[in-house]
C-alpha cells in the first residue's frame, strides 16, 4: 500500500517531539509500492531534496523539510537458509528493531541480544551500525538491499560493501539509497555470547552460563535505569559521539585528567567517553529554558517539551564549546541534524 501526503506533520516521527512539517511525505508497505510510485515520480523526486525517516529516533528537525520525505513500512521477514550453526533472516526495513530483537532471542537465535531496547528501524541500523554493550549491528550483517531513489534500480551491497565503522556505514553519504530489507546472519549456538562489556561483565560475575534470554533482560533493566523514555521526555539517545583520537593525545589528557573515561579502539588510537567530558564540564542535569542534559546521562539532551529544533541545536553548541575550551576536543554530534 502507498500513502501520499502533501505539508505533513512530523511530531509523532521524530523522537526529539519537534513540531515541523515535510513539503511531501511518501510511506510504503512493499518494495514494489516503492518501485512503482518511483516509475511514475521520478522527475518530482529528482526536482526535490530527499531525506528517509525510520523511527526519527536519531533526527533533529532545526526547520520545516522542504522536499520529500520517504518512511517505509516493510515489514516482511523470511528465512532465506539456515544450517546447524546459523540462520540467515531477510528483514524488512520498516521492522522495529526491538520487535526483531525480540523475535532472536525468543527463537534462540543469538548475535544481536545485546542490542535490545535500541529504539529505530531495522533499515536504520545498517545506516547508523547501531552498537551497545560491545556488539554493533554490523557483526550480524551479511548483505543490504536497498533501492537508488534518484534512478530506481536495486542494489546489493555486502558487509564489506557497507563500509561499517562506529555509528558509520555508506549509506550515510548515500542519502539517495532506501534500505529496503538487511539480511541477517545469526548463531544457533548460544554460547558464542558477548558479555565483553564491563558492565555485562560485572553484572554476570556470579552468573553461571546465562542464556540470550537472561543477558537481554539485563540490558533492557539497565537501560530503562539509565535513559529517559523518549515517548514521555523528547531525545535521541546519545547526541555525540565518543571522541576518538590518538594515544599521544590521550597520554597528555591522562597527565592532566588522571580520571578520564576512555576506551581502547585501534592499535593507535582510544575511544574517550563524551559522556564523561560533558559532566567534567558541569553539564549533567543542567536545564536552559526548554532544553537539558539528562541527570543520569550526561550524553542525553532532552527537550523539556516545547523546544524547537534550534533551541536544541544551540544548546548542544554550547556544550560543544565547553569540551573544547577544557579539553580541545570538538565533540561531533551522532544525531542527523535536518
Ligand atoms: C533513548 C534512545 C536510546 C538510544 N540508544 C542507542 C544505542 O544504544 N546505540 C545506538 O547505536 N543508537 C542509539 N540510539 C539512536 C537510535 O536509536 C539509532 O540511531 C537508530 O538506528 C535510529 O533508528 P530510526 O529508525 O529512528 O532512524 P532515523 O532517526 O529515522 O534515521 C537515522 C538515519 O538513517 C537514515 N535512514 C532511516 N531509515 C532508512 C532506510 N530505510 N534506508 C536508508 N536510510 C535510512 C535516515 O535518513 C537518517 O540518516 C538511541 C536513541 C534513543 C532515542
Amino acid at each position: 500500500m502507498l500513502k501520499l501526503f502533501n505539508n505533513f506533520n512530523l511530531l509523532q516521527y521524530n523522537s526529539f517531539g519537534i513540531d515541523v512539517n515535510a513539503k511531501y511525505f511518501v510511506e510504503f508497505t512493499t518494495e514494489q509500492d516503492l518501485i512503482d510510485y518511483l516509475s511514475k515520480n521520478l522527475n518530482l523526486v529528482n526536482e526535490n531534496s530527499l531525506l528517509i525517516i525510520g523511527g526519527g529516533t536519531n533526527i533533529l528537525f532545526t526547520k520545516n523539510y522542504n522536499g520529500i520525505l520517504f518512511h517505509s513500512l516493510i515489514d516482511k521477514l523470511e528465512v532465506i537458509s539456515e544450517d546447524d550453526n546459523s540462520i540467515l533472516l531477510k528483514v524488512g526495513g520498516g521492522i522495529l528493531w526491538e520487535h526483531f530483537v525480540e523475535y532472536a532471542v525468543i527463537n534462540n537465535y543469538q548475535g544481536i541480544e545485546n542490542l535490545s531496547l535500541i529504539p529505530g528501524n531495522v533499515g536504520s541500523s545498517a545506516v547508523q551500525n547501531i552498537g551497545a554493550y560491545g556488539v554493533e549491528a554490523k557483526d550480524c550483517i551479511e548483505l543490504v538491499e536497498c533501492i537508488d531513489l534518484n534512478n530506481n534500480t536495486k542494489y546489493f551491497f555486502s558487509n564489506e560493501e557497507c563500509k561499517f565503522d562506529y555509528r558509520h556505514s555508506i549509506f550515510k553519504e548515500k542519502k539517495n539509497l532506501l534500505i529496503t530489507f538487511v539480511r541477517f546472519r545469526l548463531n544457533k549456538n548460544t554460547r558464542k555470547i558477548n558479555l565483553d562489556y564491563g558492565e555485562l561483565k560485572k553484572q554476570f560475575a556470579n552468573h553461571l552460563n546465562p542464556c540470550i534470554k537472561d543477558i537481554r533482560d539485563t540490558i533492557i533493566n539497565i537501560r530503562e535505569n539509565k535513559l529517559p523514555n523518549y515517548k514521555k521526555v523528547g531525545n535521541a539517545g546519545s547526541f555525540f559521539k565518543n571522541p576518538i583520537i590518538y594515544d599521544e593525545k590521550y597520554n597528555a589528557l591522562k597527565l592532566k585528567f588522571p580520571e578520564i573515561v576512555a576506551y581502547p579502539f585501534s592499535n593507535d588510537s582510544i575511544k574517550l567517553a563524551a559522556g564523561w567530558l560533558i559532566e567534567a564540564c558541569g553539564w549533567k542535569g543542567k536545564v536552559i529554558g526548554n532544553v537539558g542534559v539528562y541527570e543520569k546521562q550526561a550524553l542525553v539532551i532532552f527537550n523539556k517539551g516545547q523546544a524547537t529544533g534550534k533551541e536544541i541545536l544551540d544548546f548542544s553548541q554550547l556544550i560543544i564549546n565547553s569540551v573544547f575550551d577544557k579539553f580541545q576536543i570538538i565533540l561531533e554530534p551522532e544525531v542527523i541534524i535536518e
